[in-house]
């Protein structure tokens, strides 16, 4: 995709703007009043404000994903449902769940499910984890045959078709809507035409999904343009889900750059509040990972009420220009930070 045909579309939110905000104003942060709102932004369509002051290392609010997959590396190392790392112990050869933040093992897992015969070996780290995926999406998924989706997006370093894959099997066991990401920006594609690529990938994924006992009525929604319509808003709106090393833990930009930029990727998720931040070179707001894929978001210095609160969607840690370039490429926008603006 070239740069001018992905524009950031936040200028064209929809009406359900009003339901939005009722529903974030009740969002609590962890010492109990509300601590953020999303409203409109001068030159960003909407952001996300402080309704209090918040002290540096405050946890603002933790955000759970509309949908996550662990990357295709990771699918012995991490939860199949919530990403949490999980260890083979060198003695024993048992599994054990990992905070993400540390190396403490926190107990011995109840109960694990190693699957080979679907062309995917899945772990969980707990029954509860099973019972949930079991539910959403895994029961129907474990049918089918995932290696040609797998092959295709191991060969082209693909991550979001396994996203789109876990979303669109959610959608059939009406475990969430086809519109549950419609509220999100999206990349405009150039002249509107689906790219093949991703119309090869929506064939792949419902040429698997048909081979389950699930009546083909239940995938009548997976037409090209749902498919189209998912992808193009995880390209603005995916989280690369990463572990805190531990040199990190105790720097939290660090940490975050580490989020961006490591190659121990655990896997991708999407989330709708985290979505509504607006990216700064110098961000106020962490977005961190200690345990699974519940995404944390701290302050990382003082922030007042009524301030804006950003993200970094980027390595922040990159000289200006490309920082500058990074976004535009990736996210349609020119930077007007202040430190963009200095050119620091
Ligand atoms: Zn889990
Ligand atoms: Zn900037």
């Amino acid at each position: 995709m070239t740069p001018n045909s992905i524009a950031n579309s936040k200028q064209t939110m929809t009406s359900r703007w009003s339901s939005l905000l009722r529903y974030f104003s009740s969002t609590r942060g962890s010492s109990g009043p509300v601590a953020v709102r999303v409203d409109y932004a001068p030159g960003a369509g909407r952001g996300v404000f402080a309704v209090r002051d918040i002290a540096v290392g405050d946890l603002i609010h933790t955000a759970d994903p509309v949908v996550a997959h662990p990357a295709l590396a990771s699918l012995q190392k991490a939860c199949y449902y919530c990403l949490q790392g999980i260890k083979k112990q060198q003695k024993t050869g048992r599994l054990l769940p990992v905070t993400m933040g540390s190396a403490n093992t926190a107990r011995i897992l109840s109960k694990l499910t190693p699957d080979d015969e679907t062309g995917h070996a899945s772990i969980f780290c707990s029954m509860s984890c099973e019972d949930s995926a079991a539910k959403v999406f895994y029961s129907i998924e474990k049918q089918a045959d995932w290696s040609q989706l797998h092959a295709y997006c191991s060969t082209h370093g693909l991550r979001f078709p396994l996203v789109a894959k876990r979303l669109a099997r959610m959608v059939a066991s009406s475990a969430t809507s086809e519109h549950v990401l419609d509220i999100l920006t999206h990349v405009n594609l150039s002249q509107g035409i689906i790219p093949d690529e991703w119309k090869n990938e929506r064939r792949l994924l419902l040429e698997a999904l048909m081979s389950t006992t699930v009546a083909p009525q239940s995938f009548e929604f997976l037409t090209e343009d749902w498919y189209a319509g998912i992808i193009a808003r995880l390209h603005l709106n995916a989280f690369r889900v990463e572990r805190i090393d531990e040199q990190d833990a105790g720097d939290l930009l660090a940490a975050a750059t580490a989020s961006i930029t490591g190659d121990s990727i655990v896997g991708t998720a999407i989330y709708i509040l985290p979505s509504m931040y607006n990216h700064d070179c110098d961000p106020n707001v962490n977005i961190l990972w200690p345990n699974n894929v519940t995404a944390n978001l701290v302050a990382r210095r003082d922030i007042t009420a009524g301030e804006e609160l950003r993200i970094t969607y980027i390595d922040a840690n990159m000289p200006c220009i490309a920082r500058r370039s990074s976004l535009q490429q990736a996210y349609g926008f020119v930077c007007e930070c202040d430190r963009c603006k200095e050119g620091d």
